[in-house]
């Protein structure tokens, strides 16, 4: 790891300069002091480390002064290949792995199975085999990645995971152990929050204020962007869309209640009443083919999108929204049910005209939004956001790494 690179993550008028780069470039040097409010020597001073350093190109020139006269400037854009991140994704039992560069463009991803981790020899030797695998899928050094980004389902607090369906992890301190294990800095958050940061940073969230991005798959979540900022709540467990109660007496949900929204409306509840309705089990993957073939699976998936929409609904009639984003692997669900989700926000009053984003769902997207945790904190740190750090390790040195010598278990076979 280059030195600079931990070093730029905390300099906050270089995040300044990188991050105007990458929103609005290209751009001149006095383009940039002026967005900046910088003095126009301390923009030149920053852009000659972060030239150095390639985390900005040169490109094209353009005559300089508004009267066309001057020397001509030279145009600044952020080159994506200056480093690389990886962003994880755990699930009860996968993990999977996605290098990205400095645009958020997935280079390479893998996804290991990952049996239920009973000890932190045992986290670690997954994440570490996770790792070296994607770097080699993606072609990209160890050295050249900047930090790691985990998303995983549960609510997350102080860099820790509580009350989640991951058995093994609660109260393990997962930032800490990846930054000894890999000399890194590394950041967690919830899967759906980090989704939600990809999408306002690199996605349909994009130039919205206020949205909401529900997911749909095991479980139901959604993130919460109010004026600008990730809503995280008392104790990081906002936007659990999937245990508001749906039906006083409906089945148990795993969070140990009953009628839980996420019980009768997620992929493992689709499954259970298609089994009960036909006696044939299928996967969550065959189940929009299946809806448009027989109406008995489109009635099952309707009602349950109609759940869903009458939850989102209520979410945006409280939140006032200017888009919700669906997405998730529930996205391969269908017409049957995604109409019927539609359906559900919009008979809600005033909520005809909510602008519905369907986003289109891979394996690796999940991963992606972990990994805009670290590119979040490289071009717009919690300082500039008005936001506490998302885990407690982003403010903290990064200590020596002991562990070093573990690095090489698990890689490439
Ligand atoms: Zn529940």
């Amino acid at each position: 790891m280059r030195a600079g690179r931990r070093d730029l993550i905390r300099d906050l008028n270089r995040s300044l300069v990188l991050n105007l780069v990458r929103e609005r470039g290209p751009l001149s040097r006095a383009e940039a002091a002026r967005l900046s409010g910088l003095s126009s020597s301390t923009v030149t001073e920053i852009v000659a480390v972060l030239l150095a350093d390639g985390y900005l190109m040169e490109e094209g020139r353009v005559a300089g002064g508004s009267a066309g006269i001057g020397r001509p400037a030279t145009l600044l854009r952020v080159n994506p290949a200056a480093g690389f991140v990886v962003g994880l994704k755990l699930t009860a039992d996968s993990l999977t792995a996605t290098v990205t560069d400095l645009a958020a463009e997935v280079r390479g991803f893998v996804t290991v199975p990952h049996p239920p981790a009973t000890s932190r020899a045992g986290i670690v030797a997954a994440f570490d085999e996770a790792v070296a695998l994607a770097l080699e899928a993606a072609g990209v050094d160890r050295g050249d990645v900047m930090g790691l980004g985990v998303g995983a389902p549960g609510a997350v607090a102080d860099g820790r995971l509580g009350g989640s369906p991951i058995p093994g992890l609660a109260g393990i301190d997962l930032p800490r152990l990846l930054e000894e294990q890999f000399g890194l800095p590394a950041y967690l958050d919830n899967d759906v929050n980090t989704l939600t940061i990809a999408e306002q940073l690199y996605g349909a969230g994009a130039g919205a204020s206020t949205f909401v991005v529900v997911t749909v798959g095991r479980g139901i979540g959604m993130g919460i962007v109010v004026n600008g900022v990730l809503h995280r709540g008392r104790r990081g467990a906002a936007g659990e869309l999937g245990h508001v109660l749906a039906a006083p007496d409906g089945p148990r949900c795993w969070c140990g209640r009953r009628g839980c929204l996420e019980a009768l409306a997620a992929e493992p509840a689709l499954v259970r009443d298609v089994l009960a309705a036909t006696g044939r089990l299928h996967p969550p993957s065959e189940l929009a083919a299946l809806a448009a073939r027989e109406p008995g699976v489109a009635a099952i998936l309707a009602s349950a999108g109609r759940l869903v929409g009458r939850a989102v609904g209520d979410a945006a009639t409280i939140l006032d929204p200017e888009r919700v984003i669906l997405s998730g692997e529930g996205v391969r669900l269908g017409p049957a049910y995604l109409d019927a989700v539609r359906d559900g926000v919009r008979s809600h009053h005033g909520m005809a005209d909510l602008e519905l984003v369907v986003e289109p769902w891979g394996d690796e997207t999940w991963a992606r939004g972990a990994a805009t945790l670290v590119l979040r904190e490289l071009f717009h740190p919690a300082h500039l956001r008005g936001e506490s750090a998302p885990s407690p390790a982003a403010p903290r040195a990064v200590r020596p790494t002991p562990t070093r010598a573990r690095m090489g278990r698990g890689g490439p076979r």
